[in-house]
């Protein structure tokens, strides 16, 4: 394997920071660019000192020049409380920042990776999700921000491949759950997970029978350098998840069973355009990558509760 220096955005987030792990210890360079929004120094700190690591403080809605050999662009909030709280920057994040990358990509000749998201598939009406599903996505809503700017992303992605030659992977990643994830990211692990250990009530938004799938971040991280290692022609879209599908009622239940916990589940208004059901089809990742998904709910869930215990101590 040749040293490569590779770009990641969103670098110092939940999912970049063990991305920038994983390919230090694959003996790259990396350059992590962050704007620490949502992204925390405390994910990549034991990095800093890292001979092969560099950091650069700035947001990829302003233009970049840098010398690298692929980009991962990871950068945008996430979580639905973070990307509605300034869902202009949102939007901006995932168009401005597509377009800043895509530059640097044409400019450099160097492939580039595009993190997008289930959510391009808004409610579903298909199900399990297909990458030839074309979604049903509302475009004024609250989540549109994030779901509107990551389809367009993608729209950049294609057109910049067939105009421009560039060399895209487009991943549409599901929901994504382990260590590093925010305390405070308001998404239903890590929310049930520090409600449990503090044992207190457990937030069902509605009646609890929507249902997610979740994949473990080191799974996760496994597919994205997959993707990055496919030949030229291969562009995705390409899911990225865990198949195995739950309500939000079994996963309390699992997170109170696994905790010990004294808590309750209390029910709670559903937000707006809640996704009803998410379930990734895999067998393109299967095919293309021949990547599947090797840790179980369980078994990533009590990682994720050893690290929630241990951080909150
Ligand atoms: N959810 C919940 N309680 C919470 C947080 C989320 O019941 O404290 C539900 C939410 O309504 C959604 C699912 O869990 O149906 C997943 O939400 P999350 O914010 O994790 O991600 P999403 O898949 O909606 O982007």
């Amino acid at each position: 394997m040749s040293k490569k220096a590779i770009l990641v955005t969103g670098g110092g987030g939940f999912i970049g920071s063990h991305l920038c792990d994983r390919l230090l210890k694959d003996g790259h360079d990396v350059i992590c660019v962050d704007n620490f929004y949502t992204g925390s120094k405390d994910n990549i700190r034991h990095l800093l000192a890292h001979p092969d690591f560099e950091l650069i403080r700035h947001d990829i809605t302003m233009p970049l020049f840098l010398e690298v050999d692929a980009i991962y662009n990871l950068a945008c909030p996430a979580s639905p409380v973070h990307y509605q709280n300034n869902p202009i920057h949102t939007t901006k994040t995932c168009v401005m920042g597509a377009i800043n990358m895509l530059g640097i990509a044409q400019r450099l000749k160097i492939p580039i990776l595009q993190s997008s998201t289930s959510e391009v598939y808004g409610n579903p009406l298909e199900h399990p999700q297909k990458e030839a599903y074309w979604g049903n996505v509302n475009c004024i809503g609250l989540r549109s921000c994030y779901d509107e700017g990551k389809r367009c992303a993608e729209t950049l992605f294609f057109d910049y491949n067939r105009q421009c030659g560039v060399q895209i992977k487009v991943v549409r990643i599901f929901n994504t759950y382990g260590p590093r994830m925010l305390p405070n990211d308001g998404r239903v692990v890590s929310n049930f997970i520090v409600q449990a250990l503090k044992n207190e009530d457990i937030s069902i938004y509605g009646d609890g029978s929507q249902t997610r799938s979740f994949c473990y971040v080191a799974d996760l991280v496994e597919g994205l350098v997959r993707m990055m290692d496919t030949p030229a022609e291969v562009t995705g879209p390409i899911n990225l998840g865990n198949p195995g599908e739950f309500t939000m009622l079994e996963l309390a239940d699992l997170v109170i069973e696994m905790t010990g916990s004294k808590s309750r589940k209390v029910f709670r208004p559903l937000p707006q355009d809640d996704p009803t059901k998410r379930k990734p089809d895999i067998t393109r990742a299967g095919e293309v990558l021949g990547w599947k998904p090797t840790i179980q709910l369980r078994e990533g869930l009590q990682k994720t509760i050893d690290y929630f215990i241990t951080r909150m101590k």
